[in-house]
Order: C-alpha cells, then sequence, then structure tokens
C-alpha cells in the first residue's frame, strides 16, 4: 500500500540505536524529506532494509559510521542508500554480493547465512526497482535501492497480495 517511507525507515532505525551507541557508531538519516509518500510493500521492504543495516553494522567497527540517505532521484523514482565506512569489499567479492549463500572472504566476524542480499534483490525486483552496490576495501561500503514512487510500475502479482496485506491490517485495527 501507501506508506509515509521516511517514517518507515525511521522505525526500523530505532532497532539499531542501542547497537550504535555500544560501539560508538555514528548513525545518522540524512534526508531534506519530512514525508514521502510510496507505494511498497511494508514486510519485504522492512526485511531489506533491516538486513542492509545489520550488514552495515556487523561490518563497521567501533567509532565508524552508517548513514542512511533518502533522496527524490526525480519525479517518480525513490533513493535509499545504506552507507557504512567499514571493512568494505573487493572488485571479486562485489561480484558475488547478491548470490544465494555467498559471504565475502573477509567476513571473520559474520554471523548470517549469506542469503540476505539474495532475498533483499527479488524483494526490491517485486517492486520493480533496483538495488546496487559500491565499495573500497577498508574504505566504505554503500547500498542503493532505486523504487518508483508510484503503484503503477507495482508488479501485477505484488499488488494483489499487497490487497490482501492492507486488508488484514484494516482487520488488525478494528481489534
Ligand atoms: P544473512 O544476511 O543471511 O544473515 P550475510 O549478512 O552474511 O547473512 P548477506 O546480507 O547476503 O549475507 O551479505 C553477503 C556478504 O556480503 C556478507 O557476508 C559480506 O561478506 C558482504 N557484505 C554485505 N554487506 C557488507 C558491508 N556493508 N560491508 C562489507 N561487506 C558486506
Ligand atoms: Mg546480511
Amino acid at each position: 500500500g501507501e506508506h509515509d517511507l521516511v517514517a518507515f525507515v525511521k522505525e526500523i532505525m530505532v532497532a539499531f540505536e542501542r547497537i550504535a551507541s555500544k560501539h560508538k557508531i555514528d548513525f545518522q538519516l540524512i534526508t531534506s524529506e519530512t514525508e514521502m509518500t510510496v507505494w511498497f510493500d511494508v514486510n519485504m521492504l522492512d526485511k531489506v532494509i533491516f538486513n542492509l543495516l545489520s550488514n552495515a553494522f556487523k561490518f563497521t567497527p567501533d567509532k565508524g559510521r552508517v548513514y542512511l540517505y533518502i533522496k527524490r532521484n526525480s519525479q517518480d523514482q525513490v533513493q535509499i542508500v545504506v552507507e557504512d565506512n567499514g571493512i568494505g569489499m573487493t572488485e571479486s567479492e562485489l561480484a558475488h554480493v547478491f548470490e544465494v549463500f555467498y559471504q565475502g572472504d573477509n567476513s571473520y566476524k559474520t554471523l548470517g547465512t549469506g542469503l540476505g542480499l539474495a532475498l533483499s534483490k527479488e524483494l526490491i525486483a517485486l517492486h520493480n526497482g533496483t538495488i546496487s552496490v559500491r565499495s573500497q576495501p577498508n574504505k566504505e561500503t554503500a547500498f542503493t535501492i532505486a523504487l518508483p514512487l508510484g503503484k503503477s510500475h507495482f508488479l501485477e502479482e505484488q499488488l494483489r497480495h499487497d490487497q490482501v496485506e492492507d486488508f488484514s491490517m484494516d482487520q488488525k485495527l478494528e481489534l
């Protein structure tokens, strides 16, 4: 359904505030938007942003930074960027990062299964969006999600699922 992307992202960020302060990580949302209405599936985008943030925190040493940007790319597209200054990735790691079960050579402190980004790519594709990455070892990593703003781009199949989701949300509100 239609949701305020800025409020949605802020809510996910709350879950990382404790780990940020524990590891003295500079954690910020950088946007000039106060509100932005976007058509997306709450459950899917939650998984994607949660995974990007947990990766950023997992691979960024103490006193580093994790910045999340929301910016309007054009009239009909929004960009969400999750950027960190952690261990980064080499060109050869980057080439595999969206593959199922892939974990980088330098994932010494990795917990997980290597599924997060492969799943994220599928979930963003269902929104007719894209996810891309740029990185430099020991310098920075930035994942960029580009999403269409309106529902006209939303894949038919997903649209039906979304109506079901909105219906069950209405049901919950009645309780
Ligand atoms: P899961 O997400 O299933 O818990 P995971 O985090 O290892 O496990 P992905 O999220 O798919 O899996 O990430 C795949 C690999 O990409 C990681 O193991 C890591 O090697 C690399 N990677 C992802 N994000 C970053 C990042 N911000 N900095 C450095 N390396 C990263
Ligand atoms: Mg992950």
